[in-house]
């Protein structure tokens, strides 16, 4: 069976986070999001960490090169052989050539970039509600997912914090970085006949279903 290498393409609170949760059980695949590889970073004051957190703490994208070694390093893993979904990488068209230069001398290619779209006033609000989980970043939302213990994860036990980045006046600021820096990769992989589109104001549920089935029919497409 052919590889399965999929990239989440969406604009901070779109949901790629609650998606991915569900496709990694569908399909079996090792998942890399940056924003959790490098809040651990930060955690464990790592070099990554020290370089990131200014960065990060502003809302600002860290710069290619940091964050372009941390994630290729997953890629290459033997885990990822067949195939990967990442989430919040590549977020510039430098980082997206990292990548498939990267993919194309190992004889690899990505199979679709996976871009959720929401509006503004969608995602501002879901992000000022979104809480997760100290112990394994699971995802809750004040009002539309709530734990059934405040603040408590229900998987873990562990304790829900909001993330210092989704406070209001830094929510703005990862909004208009995203529609500059990163939407463009939208019709850069249109271009490469490889987007495939998601409505992300529809229910989680809803929205998996819809994902599902275009990434079982690139599996089939695949199989041919
Ligand atoms: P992203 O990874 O794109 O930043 P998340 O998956 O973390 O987004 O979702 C952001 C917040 O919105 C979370 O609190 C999550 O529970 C909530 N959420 C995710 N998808 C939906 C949806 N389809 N409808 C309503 N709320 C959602
Ligand atoms: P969200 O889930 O809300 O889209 P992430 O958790 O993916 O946000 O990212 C949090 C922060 O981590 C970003 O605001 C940025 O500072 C940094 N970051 C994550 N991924 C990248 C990337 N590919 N390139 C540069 N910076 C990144």
């Amino acid at each position: 069976m052919g590889e399965l290498n999929l990239i989440l393409l969406g604009p901070p609170g779109a949901g790629k986070g609650t998606q991915a949760q569900r496709l990694v059980d569908d399909f079996d695949l090792p998942y890399y999001a940056t924003g959790d590889i490098l809040r651990e970073a930060v955690k464990n004051g790592s070099e990554l960490g020290r370089e990131a957190k200014s960065y990060m703490d502003q809302g600002d994208l860290v710069p290619d090169e940091v964050i372009c070694g941390a994630i290729m390093e997953r890629v290459d893993s033997p885990e990822a052989a067949d195939g990967f979904l990442l989430d919040g990488f590549p977020r510039t068209i430098g980082q997206a050539e990292t990548l498939e230069q990267a993919l194309g001398r190992r004889g690899r290619r990505l199979s679709a970039a996976l871009l959720i779209e929401a509006p503004d006033e969608d995602v501002v609000r879901r992000l000022s509600g979104r809480r997760i989980c100290v112990a394994n970043q699971h995802l809750y939302h004040v009002e539309f997912d709530p734990p059934k213990r405040e603040g408590v994860c229900d998987d873990d036990g562990s304790e829900l914090i909001q993330r210092d980045d989704d406070k209001p006046e830094t929510v703005r600021k990862r909004l208009d970085v995203y529609r500059k820096q990163t939407e463009p990769l939208a019709e850069h992989y249109e271009e490469l006949g490889l987007l495939r589109r998601f409505d992300g104001t529809r229910p989680p549920a809803e929205v998996h279903e819809h994902i599902r089935a275009a990434v079982k029919t690139l599996k089939l497409e695949d199989e041919l």
